[in-house]
């Protein structure tokens, strides 16, 4: 290991759990208030789980980068002080509904239209369980220079990414970029919808 003491987030800093279970069916999310806990019921496995560099995306204390993966909106049910939650930024894509008291998103909704309409966003750290899908690349890269790290930092942060078995990607990963082209080249009939 190269670069082991660059610090990307929590969750893979000391390498990435291979911890998911094939027939691991969800868990709560609970914010970080000690207590009156917002509390998020989630039915279901998550996919596409990746590291993300972007400014938006929720991120502990102190870590560079965020966890988020996604899993489908009608899996997600607040189960417990619902009138802790407000939305970041009403102009955002993804309405990320955080904890007024302790900051923590805990879930991101779209509601426009957009290739990924039916699918939140959420930080399964904020569980207690163990099973979810695990981290398996690195979107927006590039952005964490906006979150104030050190342009010349970012080769360190690419070699630990790429250490840690998360490919960096300056967007979302390849798979993911397909699907957003796919969508809209059906809306413009490029393709046959
Ligand atoms: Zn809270
Ligand atoms: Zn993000």
């Amino acid at each position: 290991m190269t670069y082991e003491n660059v610090k990307i987030h929590p969750a893979v800093d000391n390498g990435v759990k291979h911890d998911a279970k094939a027939d691991f069916a969800g868990g709560t999310l609970t914010c970080h208030c000690a207590t009156d806990k917002v509390e998020v019921k989630v039915g279901a496995q998550t996919a596409h789980n990746h590291i993300c560099g972007c400014t938006q995306c929720w991120k502990p204390d102190g870590a560079d980068f965020s966890q988020v993966a996604v899993v489908d909106r009608n899996a997600v049910e607040v189960t417990a002080h619902p009138e802790k939650l407000e939305v970041v930024d009403k102009d955002a894509t993804i309405l990320r509904h955080a904890c007024k008291a302790c900051g923590a998103h805990m879930y991101g909704r779209i509601e426009k239209e957009h290739p990924f309409h039916g699918l939140d966003f959420i930080h399964t750290e904020l569980s207690d369980q163990t099973g979810w899908s695990e981290p398996q690349f690195a979107a927006f890269v590039s952005s964490a220079i906006e979150g104030g790290v050190n342009p010349d930092k970012m080769d360190d942060v690419r070699g630990r990414l790429n250490e840690l078995g998360l490919p960096p990607y300056d967007a979302l990963s390849p798979t993911l970029m397909d699907a957003i082209a796919t969508f809209n080249a059906k809306k413009k009939g490029v393709l046959p919808a």
